[in-house]
């Protein structure tokens, strides 16, 4: 199935039986990218339906929710759009600066959703999509998302991650019945959010290497048209990166679909294997650790970009070294559990208990593992080692990059100290059950080096 020439909206709502052996299908009705698509809320309203399936009528109540800086982007717009198609509007606005997306903000919207109460429409990004998606969900009633930043992959997506008694949790929930993604708005966006989105983004070349690779060593499925459907639209950012510095809108329209795209290729597999590797579980650790520290921390796709960049220069290194299989086998046969769940407790603190439970399913570094990969490593080393080179042919200007859109590329602007850092780096691997560049690494007894020249670089 080529996926690559349909239109964003042609992906949707449709079933492909794909060659890969999977039905593909993403349940969303309307996505709209572009200058001024707001406007085309009112038309949309009047084809939307209920949760009984009838039509929404001028009696029912569309609630807007927003927090105090996505409102002032287009909150008294969006009102006046849904007013003028004739439907009564509240408004929840969350009076908080920098918030995270908390269970406890689930249940405000929750509270403010009563009988007459027939859609949500959240203006914002991340978070306040991530509460209302998961608010609606338990509410059973449909929800819209207008995007206020292009800052992260989310919007498509079906799961909700939330903050529940300090973990971050992942809930499965709904996707938006609806997307607008008005590049007039996307435009007001602060630099760092931009560059979060590009951060978010350019992680994919990693994530479907990471995809390849494991296909090579673990026989794990692998879709040949979603990975092209991402490698392509990813190519599509990385070529808009000088418009994105001056908003263009065409170039900001690129990163939003592209943004959207990620989430249906995650619907169109059903896990996240397209959209997130390696660089991702840095990034999921880097912002539990944040949660910990009573942080806000920094935003998701800034994580993802910084990572980005050092498993790219990683990557780089291992291809310079011969891989000693020999000096690998005897690290495989080392390997003691006992002293990896100290150390997982030390590391990991809160989360260890997770993490822990999370071995005893996967069990990655037992030896008897670890040596059947490393015999499909050897068996696959020109392979292996060409998608490397490939991977980092497509990654390596990714500091120069972010740069040039004012994110952040040093992991000090993340963790302070490099000890810590370490920690993340060492660890990270064990965070999710998904092979990857990290347990590819310690498998092939470079993990140790690789870090600790990371380390070197931008610590000492
Ligand atoms: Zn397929
Ligand atoms: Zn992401």
């Amino acid at each position: 199935m080529d996926f690559k020439n349909q239109s964003i909206n042609a992906l949707t709502n449709h079933t492909f039986h794909c060659e890969c052996g999977k039905d593909h299908l993403a349940a969303i009705k309307a996505i709209e990218i572009g200058k001024g698509v707001l406007n085309k809320l009112p038309a949309i309203l009047k084809k939307q339906t209920k949760k009984d399936g009838s039509p929404l009528s001028t009696q029912d109540t569309v609630l807007l929710v927003a927090d105090k800086n996505t409102w002032k982007i287009a909150g008294d717009e969006v009102d006046a759009l849904v007013s003028r198609a004739g439907f009564q509007t509240r408004q929840y606005i969350f009076d908080i600066d920098k918030m995270h997306a908390e269970d406890r903000y689930v249940t405000v919207v929750r509270d403010q959703i009563d009988d007459t109460t027939a859609l949500v429409i959240a203006i914002g990004s991340g978070t306040i999509n991530d509460i209302c998606r998961y608010a609606t969900f338990k509410e059973g009633i449909p929800y819209y998302i207008i995007g206020t930043a292009p800052s992260m992959d989310g919007y498509a997506s079906s799961v909700s991650p939330l903050i529940t008694h300090n973990i971050k949790k992942t809930f499965s929930a709904v996707c938006p019945e609806v997307i607008i993604g008005d590049t007039d708005l996307l435009a007001t966006a602060p630099d760092i959010m931009i560059a979060a989105g590009f951060g978010d983004i350019i992680g994919k070349y990693l994530a479907i290497n990471d995809w390849k690779i494991s296909r090579i060593i673990n026989a794990e499925y692998y879709c040949p048209d979603v990975a092209d459907l991402v490698l392509e639209t990813v190519q599509k950012c990385v070529n808009a990166v000088p418009g994105l510095a001056k908003r263009d809108p065409q170039a900001l329209q690129y990163l939003m679909e592209s943004l959207v795209l990620s989430g249906i290729a995650i619907s169109f597999v059903g896990y996240s294997r397209p959209a997130s590797g390696s660089e991702h579980h840095i990034s999921h650790f880097l912002e539990m650790s944040a949660v910990f520290d009573g942080q806000y921390g920094q935003l998701h796709g800034s994580c993802v970009g910084m990572a980005t960049c050092l498993i790219s220069s990683m990557y780089q290194q291992l291809l310079e070294k011969p891989w000693d299989y020999a000096r690998a086998r005897r690290h495989a046969e080392s390997f003691d559990y006992t002293a990896w769940e100290s150390e997982t407790n030390r590391v990991f603190g809160k989360a260890s208990d997770a993490v822990i439970t999370l071995y005893g399913k996967t069990h990655q570094n037992d030896p008897l593992n670890v040596l059947a990969r490393i015999d499909q490593i050897e068996k696959n080393e020109e392979a292996i080692r060409h998608l490397i080179q490939n991977v980092v042919d497509q990654t390596a200007r990714t500091p120069e990059y972010l740069k040039t859109l004012g994110g952040l590329t040093d992991p000090n602007a993340f963790i302070a100290g490099g000890e810590r850092f370490r920690d993340i780096l060492l660890h990270a691997k064990d965070l999710r059950d998904r092979y990857a560049a990290l347990q590819m690494f310690y498998d092939l007894d470079e993990l140790d080096g690789l870090v600790d020249s990371i380390i070197q670089q931008y610590y000492q």
